[in-house]
């Protein structure tokens, strides 16, 4: 068991898990979360014992909708049935059932998460779980749920609460825009974002694409999220939204802990024979074939663990990873994360998500002498008959080829996708070094001192 909370209030923490509210259409689970943290809070004065989470589930799901991100409210208050109802009425009324969001929420009154719940959220951040073991789990645990739709969202509402989020983190403040504004464009200030990205640097992340020159805090479809900043620090986040000056009114803001940005899908090291489809891990192994580029530049080789089980990884063109990948020759020790994906003919395929080069192999190149006089490189004469120079005809008898060294053009370290490429849970450069640990009273500490939610509406 985990204690999470204190134990000062007679009443039980109440955990809510919400996941699959949203479609292609719009709508998103962390706004629904938003208006019902905004609820807990002027409604029924909730007090809120940790940041709303956002937690990020394995990216290799093929049946996600976006971003496949679960939301977990963990709150402390009197009403918790009158909450219950609340609640259920508004994911009802405001998720898209029926155009592809399959809901499910959670309650769970209890103190302390249970070990087989703290399991079941660690299986969701790198393997599939079935809705039927989710419920299992939830019935064991005496966690009430409902299902929507198909009630997919069940195992990310419960991975969600089970997620306690107690090692490393990151914040993201989304801002919301108001129902008038919906799907109109967003505009923002890109020199104010750049800037602002500059100077918190390291300590926020992908808000801003130096190389490419891109602008990275405002999503694209017909969604209420106007921008999220993403960062290290809740303050420094809102901080960077607030000096955005965003000239259109917004209907507010909530700051998320979350697990993106922090490779937690990556964690576990597997072997090639554990590597089902859709799942994700790493490997340390050894690279087994040459490199090939393929049709849209797309690099593709094989890899091969310590037991010699192979497989193939492919490096997309899109991840600015293929000129190191298109580097690597046989032998090379490797590690990488990866993802595992399923190709059409039912080949099972790595999608590298980072590389680390921990050992080049030495590659020679046996050429022939060089003339003394001319520096051209000389021909064979036939075996063993030396070698001329079919400029100045100069002729050598007795050297043979001569071996050499051949640069091999890439260092070890670790190489990861370009900001564009990035998927919500890769943990980016400039994270590497300053992950952060977890302390409860830090939290709530920061919970008292920051307006982190705000749904009031106006500027921001
Ligand atoms: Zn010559």
């Amino acid at each position: 068991m985990m204690m999470i909370g204190n134990n000062a209030f007679n009443t039980k923490i109440l955990h809510i898990g919400i996941d699959d509210t949203d479609s292609i259409n719009g709508r998103c689970t962390t706004h629904l979360s938003y208006l019902i943290a905004g609820i807990l809070v002027k409604k029924f004065h909730a007090e809120f014992i940790d940041f709303p989470l956002l937690i990020r589930l394995n990216p290799n799901v093929p049946f996600k909708t976006r971003g496949n991100g679960a939301v977990c409210l963990r709150i402390k208050c009197n009403y918790y049935e009158k909450i219950k109802e609340e609640i259920t009425q508004i994911v009802e009324k405001y998720s898209e059932i029926g155009y592809g969001a399959n809901p499910g929420l959670a309650f769970y009154e209890e103190n302390n998460i249970s070990k087989d719940l703290l399991q079941f959220s660690k299986n969701a951040m790198d393997t599939i779980l079935s809705k039927q073991l989710a419920i299992k789990i939830a019935k064991k645990n005496n966690i009430q749920f409902r299902l929507f739709g198909k009630g997919h969202g069940i195992v990310g509402a419960l991975s969600a609460i089970g997620c306690l989020l107690d090692s490393d983190h990151t914040f993201e403040t989304l801002a919301y825009r108001r129902e008038q504004n919906i799907g109109k464009i967003r505009k923002t200030n890109d020199v104010k974002v750049k800037r602002l990205s500059d100077e918190s640097y390291p300590y926020t992340y992908n808000n801003f694409d130096k190389k490419n020159s891109r602008i990275l805090i405002t999503p694209h479809g017909p969604d209420p999220v106007f921008c999220g900043i993403r960062g290290e620090d809740p303050l420094l986040t809102l901080f960077f939204l607030k000096n955005l000056c965003i000239e259109e009114e917004l209907d507010g803001y909530m700051i998320f802990r979350s697990n993106q940005g922090t490779n937690l899908h990556l964690t576990k090291e597997n072997k090639v024979t554990d590597m089902k489809p859709y799942t994700a891990g790493h490997i340390n192994c050894e690279v087994a074939t040459t490199p090939n580029t393929i049709k849209g530049g797309h690099v593709i080789f094989k890899i091969k663990d310590k037991y010699n089980c192979m497989l193939p990884v492919a490096v997309y063109q899109p991840t600015g990873l293929t000129k190191i990948a298109k580097k690597l020759t046989i032998g090379d020790k490797i590690e990488i994360g990866y993802g595992v994906h399923l190709k059409s003919n039912n080949q099972t395929t790595l999608n590298l998500e980072y590389l680390v080069v921990k050992e080049l192999v030495r590659v020679f190149e046996v050429k022939n002498p060089v003339c003394t006089k001319c520096s051209k490189s000389m021909k064979s004469e036939g075996k063993n008959k030396g070698y001329q120079c079919s400029v100045c005809k100069t002729r050598i008898g007795s050297v043979g080829k001569i071996k050499s060294e051949k640069d091999r053009e890439i260092n070890s370290g670790l190489y990861i996708p370009e900001p564009i490429a990035h998927r919500h849970l890769t943990k980016p450069l400039p994270r590497y070094g300053i992950e952060k640990r977890f302390d409860r009273f830090d939290i709530i500490l920061m919970l008292k001192s920051i307006t982190w939610i705000k749904n009031s509406g106006g500027l921001i």
